[in-house]
C-alpha cells in the first residue's frame, strides 16, 4: 500500500512567532529526513509588511545539500476581509505555493462582529474561507475553522456549522483546485468535530499530516489521490 504521509506543506521556522527557536531550515530538513518525507514546504507567516522577507531569508538559509529531499518555499498568508489579503498576486508569484489562513480571528485587522459567539465566529470564517478560496492567491486553506487563541473550542465552533455551509466550501475549493488542510491536530483534540467537518469536505486534498497515524487518516477516507502536491499549484495564475 502506498504510504500516505510523504509530505508536509505547512511548516514554520523560528522566523514565525509560533515557530520554535530550534526550527532552523537545517533542523527542519533533518527532521523531514527522519520522518521519511519525500517533500516539504516551509510556510512562515506573512501577515504584516515586515514579514514579507521571511520566505527569501529561509530560501537563502537552506543547506546546500538537501540529501534528496524536495524543499519548497511558500508562506502562510492571511485573509483579513473578503477583499483584503496579506499578500498580492505579484508576491505569490515569487513563492512556490501559498497556504492561506482564513481563521486567525485574533488578528486586529479582521473586522469582527460585536458579539463573538461560536455561531458568529463560524459565519465569519465561512465568509473569509470562501473569499480565500476565490482569491486566486491560495493553494491550501490552513486549518479550516481552527481558531488560535479562541475563547471557544474547535468542537464548539464546528458544532455551529450547517452541513450546507461546509459543502459550499468543499465545492468551491474543489472547483478552484484549492486544498483544505485536514489538520490532524484536530483529530486528536476533537475527533468527532474533525471527522464530521473533514468528511463534508470531499475530494479537495489535504496536508501531509504528521500528527495522526496512517490508520487514523485512512479511517477518515483519506487516500493518496486526495493529497495536494506541488504540481497542483493554482496560486499566482498558474493552472487557472
Ligand atoms: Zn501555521
Ligand atoms: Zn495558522
Amino acid at each position: 500500500m502506498e504510504k500516505l504521509i510523504q509530505t508536509d506543506w505547512h511548516i514554520h521556522t523560528a522566523l514565525s512567532d509560533c515557530g520554535s527557536p530550534e526550527a532552523t531550515p537545517e533542523a527542519i530538513v533533518q527532521a523531514a529526513h527522519e520522518a521519511g518525507l519525500r517533500a516539504i514546504g516551509i510556510t512562515d507567516h506573512v501577515i504584516r509588511p515586515r514579514h514579507l522577507e521571511r520566505p527569501a531569508l529561509t530560501r537563502k538559509a537552506l543547506p546546500a545539500d538537501l540529501g534528496g529531499l524536495q524543499v519548497y518555499i511558500g508562506c502562510e498568508a492571511d485573509t483579513f476581509a473578503p477583499d483584503q489579503f496579506s499578500i498580492d498576486r505579484e508576491y505569490a508569484a515569487t513563492l512556490d505555493y501559498v497556504v492561506m489562513a482564513a481563521s486567525h480571528l485574533y488578528l486586529p485587522m479582521i473586522d469582527k462582529p460585536g458579539a463573538m459567539t461560536p455561531r458568529t465566529m463560524a459565519e465569519l470564517i465561512v465568509r473569509l474561507t470562501l473569499a480565500a478560496i476565490g482569491s486566486g492567491l491560495a493553494d491550501i486553506i490552513a486549518h479550516p475553522f481552527g481558531v488560535p487563541e479562541s475563547p471557544y473550542t474547535f468542537q464548539e465552533i464546528v458544532g455551529e456549522l450547517k452541513r450546507d455551509e461546509v459543502f459550499s466550501i468543499g465545492h468551491a475549493a474543489a472547483e478552484a483546485g484549492v486544498a483544505m488542510e485536514l489538520n490532524p491536530r484536530y483529530f486528536r483534540r476533537a475527533p468527532d468535530a474533525a471527522g464530521w467537518l473533514f468528511g463534508c469536505l470531499p475530494g479537495v486534498g489535504c496536508r501531509g499530516p504528521i500528527y495522526a497515524t496512517e490508520e487514523e487518516l485512512r479511517a477518515e477516507g483519506i487516500t493518496p489521490d486526495l493529497l495536494w502536491s506541488i504540481e497542483d499549484r493554482v496560486s499566482a495564475g498558474r493552472g487557472g
